[in-house]
């Protein structure tokens, strides 16, 4: 392979950030192929049989020896796992080791969803996360990998930061991963490195700014904001943490770091102390180029809590009645806990401690997705929806079928097929005990529920 040619502006620019000898250091593994790292989903058990390494500060990180088809592993489209690369599963340890509160979480740049179902994942059923993305097509994907992860925790919204204007202080913490100038994927992304120069660094710094002006007064007091890019220059990284500190008030926060994993701990004084920022180098860590900054809003600046809407009103959501409710969870076995609402016909569930404050992202957001989809009910019978057959929730009362490896992508490619052996009626499909998603045996037919738009078509 001959060497990637960098843009000359960008290795004067490299140069001068690592000096001359570790340049070339930074050239040469360049010049390497990215590792594969995926990220499992506690949620959903899975047992990988791949050769794996685990991934230095991360719990459910591992790096593969080498890269599978995912999209012909049915366990993939599980959403037992997220295929990720390394650096940026380090915000699972920033979470951890910090002990972030969990409670209403906000991802502002969202898609596709790597850092969503991350989030997801860390709040469990303690939390609500708002994954939002301001271009519709990805706001599409994120909402499949949202419906995948299957936490039933997550509201996909599909909105400019602008709109989150009402939302000020509402948020125990703010994740921006910002749309940026893509340095440190240009092993991965050779896009990447064709669109890289000076001025578009210029136009993505000013864009992170307009984004940031916004983000920043989203936190409450006491919460967090975590920024992050996958590029290594300090216009769009150390210039930021001077921005939001002059428009600002936020206090330093410092992440605990093993000095093996090699990651580079930058200083940045500002008047109001020092901030620190982390940068991941493809020569000195096994991932690509990543900058990380948390900060954190003083317990003093202002906050708001969602209030009670009485009598919610939506264009077209309905809330379900209690008694409903009740009803609806003994007959579904879910403990209790849950909120529902309805939007066209098909029955939605949100936990129960999170449902003001969906009602009140409601009334400014554009919804995508939220919670878990159960589907329609029609008199006493379930019509169930991909979305509940994915989630963690239970799915007593259907009958399961656990299939081989043919039968699963037969399943997930739409194929026409018959299964000897399949109970009648709705039967839900698994793969290694992995819910895959619905079919309806009628005897003669088999009817196949997996969504059009998802089939694999390899
Ligand atoms: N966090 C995602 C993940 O881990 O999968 C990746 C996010 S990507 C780096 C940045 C996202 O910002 C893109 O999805 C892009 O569409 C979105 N974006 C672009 N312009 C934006 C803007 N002006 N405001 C907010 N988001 C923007």
């Amino acid at each position: 392979m001959s060497d990637i040619q960098l843009p000359i502006d960008f290795e004067s620019q490299m140069l001068s950030l690592l000096g001359k000898q570790e340049f070339e250091a930074f050239k040469s593994a360049v010049n390497q192929s990215p590792r594969t790292s995926i990220r499992l989903n506690p949620a959903k058990t899975f047992s990988p049989i791949w050769p794996m390494s685990p991934i230095p500060w991360s719990e459910n990180g591992f790096f593969l020896e080498e890269r599978p088809s995912f999209t012909l592993d049915p366990a993939f489209q599980a959403g037992a796992y997220y295929v990720q690369e390394a650096s940026s599963i380090f915000i699972e340890h920033i979470l951890k080791s910090l002990q972030i509160p969990k409670g209403i979480y906000l991802d502002l740049a969202a898609a596709p969803g790597g850092k969503s179902t991350l989030l997801s994942s860390y709040l469990g059923n303690k939390g609500l996360l708002v994954a939002n993305e301001v271009i519709q097509s990805r706001a599409q994907i994120l909402k499949e990998n949202a419906i995948k992860w299957g936490l039933g925790n997550i509201v996909v919204t599909n909105n400019d930061p602008d709109h989150f204007e009402p939302l000020e202080g509402f948020f125990d913490l703010v994740l921006v991963d910002a749309p940026c100038s893509g340095e440190g994927m240009f092993r991965k992304d050779p896009q990447a490195r064709e669109e890289w120069s000076p001025d578009h660094l210029i136009l993505c710094s000013s864009r992170q700014k307009r984004i940031m002006d916004k983000a920043g007064a989203l936190v409450k007091g006491g919460g967090y904001l975590i920024y992050s890019t996958c590029t290594f220059n300090k216009q769009e990284n150390e210039e930021m943490i001077h921005f939001l500190t002059e428009e600002f008030a936020f206090e330093p926060v410092q992440i605990p770091l093993d000095p093996t994993w090699n990651i580079v701990e930058s200083q940045v004084e500002t008047p109001d102390g020092t901030f620190f920022g982390y940068r991941f180098f493809p020569h000195k860590v096994e991932g690509e180029g990543f900058f990380v900054t948390v900060l954190k809003r003083p317990d003093s600046a202002s906050s708001q809590d969602p209030g009670r809407i009485k009598d919610f009103k939506h264009p077209v959501l309905k809330s379900i009645g209690e008694r409903d409710e009740k009803a609806m969870e003994s007959e579904l076995g879910f403990e209790g806990n849950g909120k529902y609402y309805s939007l066209n016909d098909s029955i939605f569930r949100i936990n129960w401690n999170y449902f003001r404050h969906f009602e009140k992202i409601s009334q400014h957001l554009s919804l995508r997705y939220f919670g878990v989809e159960l589907g329609k009910k029609q008199k006493n019978d379930w019509i169930p929806s991909h979305e509940w057959a994915l989630s963690t929730l239970p799915k007593s009362g259907f009958s399961t079928f656990e299939t081989n490896l043919d039968q699963a992508l037969d399943f997930l490619r739409k194929n026409e097929q018959q299964i000897p052996g399949l109970p009648l009626g709705w039967v839900l499909l698994t793969y290694q005990n992995l819910p895959l998603g619905w079919v309806k045996n009628l005897g003669n037919r088999l009817n196949n529920y997996f969504p059009k738009e998802w089939r694999i078509r390899m």
